[in-house]
């Protein structure tokens, strides 16, 4: 009891001084609370014993008690559900009466602490089958982990405290388990916490770090990468893949005549109308203003078209609320199909020609550039596909 303990505080330090340089995972300030409030019970624990002041048994109980209601609180925050809180602080203080109130119904202290353990155990155990639960989502490994500990010593523990209640004298091996259990709770839990807030905020990082605040697309950067492993694996598996530009036509006066905040409106309308017509594996960004690029693996010239003209059309159908439906949004795109031989850069420079020859012909238009072969025979030829007086 005193290695948990001292344990338990050395976590709650730790915490406190990681949560003090950092804008902490929700839950993990509350996480170390109940490490704190856990590591100063099992001191007591270990101590009280030789001093049989009944009161210490109360203050222990109670420590167990918060501590747990603590550790629940964390994880309910940690998984999104901080409602849960208001629920806790009853139980615990329902917890905290029946602790005091029991040495005046003449309960001893070993039933006092059986009475507690059972409560502990089936709060550890309910944490666990929650970790555990098939359904649970998004769940990881390390979350699985955590949640088979927790599982197994909430078990031994409660099993143990419903035996010692019923003066049934818990079989050793019982006890043994929990303790073993317990203490590779304070292992696995403690570091197990911080390292579930670090997977989360590392997820989060990585959302920050490749998406386009806006409109939720993929950023510039992330279009990149991701566009050019695509174009990888076809070449790898030999299939066509064709690469768009897209540009938003007079974009200025949106801006202009409604304002930004109509802008904005546009550019978020013009990427969920782009992302409902694609299919789940195109890979759409945001290069930046209003322009926006559009890998679409194993399609053919002909195909790249056929979607092209649907995503022209989609947006045209579009209706900006924020200027009362009073403008019609129109794009013009350029488009090749990436040629074996020729990296992305390339063929972005020869699909943004493309774009160049749509805006010219009369922009709210579809332009195919030649393909790589011809065109470096005939330099930025272009044919415009399709038209639309708009
Ligand atoms: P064109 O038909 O030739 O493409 O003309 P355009 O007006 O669309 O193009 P231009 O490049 O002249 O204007 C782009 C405008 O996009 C200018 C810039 O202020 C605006 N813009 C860029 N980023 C944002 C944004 O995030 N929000 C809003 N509201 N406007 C933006
Ligand atoms: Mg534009
Ligand atoms: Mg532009």
């Amino acid at each position: 009891m005193l290695a948990v303990g001292i344990g338990n505080l050395s976590f709650a330090l730790l915490m406190a001084a990681y949560v003090g340089g950092t804008t902490p995972t929700p839950g993990l300030r509350t996480w170390m609370w109940a490490r704190m409030v856990f590591g100063t019970t099992q001191l007591l624990a270990w101590a009280r014993p030789d001093s049989g002041m009944t009161a210490l048994a109360v203050i222990e109980s109670a420590g167990w008690t918060a501590g747990l209601a603590l550790e629940l609180a964390a994880y309910s925050t940690f998984f999104g559900y901080p409602q849960l809180r208001r629920h806790l602080i009853p139980l615990a203080g329902l917890g905290l009466l029946l602790a005091c109130a029991s040495p005046m119904a003449g309960l001893a202290d070993p039933q006092l602490m059986a009475a507690v353990s059972t409560a502990m155990g089936a709060g550890s155990f309910l944490v666990g089958a929650v970790l555990l639960h098939p359904r649970l989502p998004g769940a990881t490994p390390l979350q699985r982990l955590i949640g088979a500990n927790d599982l197994v010593f909430g078990g031994a523990l409660a099993l143990w405290g419903v035996l010692e209640m019923l003066d049934a004298a818990p079989a050793h091996w019982l006890q043994a388990l929990a303790y073993i259990a317990g203490y590779m709770l304070l292992i696995v839990n403690g570091f197990g916490f911080l390292l579930m807030s670090k997977e989360r905020d590392d997820a989060r990082m990585e959302r920050l770090a490749t998406t386009d605040d806006l409109t939720g697309l993929l950023n510039r950067r992330a279009f990149f990468a991701r566009a050019d492993a695509s174009r990888m694996l076809a070449l790898r598996q030999g299939q066509p893949i064709a690469l768009l530009m897209l540009d938003i036509d007079h974009f200025k006066q949106i801006n202009d005549r409604f304002g930004h905040a109509t802008g904005d409106e546009a550019l978020l309308k013009f990427s969920t109308t782009c992302s409902a017509a694609l299919r789940g594996h195109d890979i759409l960004g945001r290069l930046g203003g209003e322009e926006f690029a559009l890998v679409l693996p194993g399609t053919d010239l002909a195909g790249a078209q056929g979607a092209a003209e649907r995503l022209r059309e989609a947006v045209m159908e579009t209706r900006l609320l924020t200027c009362g439906n009073r403008y019609t949004m129109t794009v013009s795109i350029g488009l090749v199909v990436i040629d074996p031989e020729e990296d992305l850069p390339s063929a972005l420079a020869r699909a943004d020609h493309a774009l160049y020859q749509a805006k010219h012909a009369g922009r709210n238009r579809v332009a195919a550039g030649t393909d790589l072969r011809r065109a470096s025979g005939q330099s930025g030829t272009t044919r415009t596909v399709s038209a639309d007086s708009g």
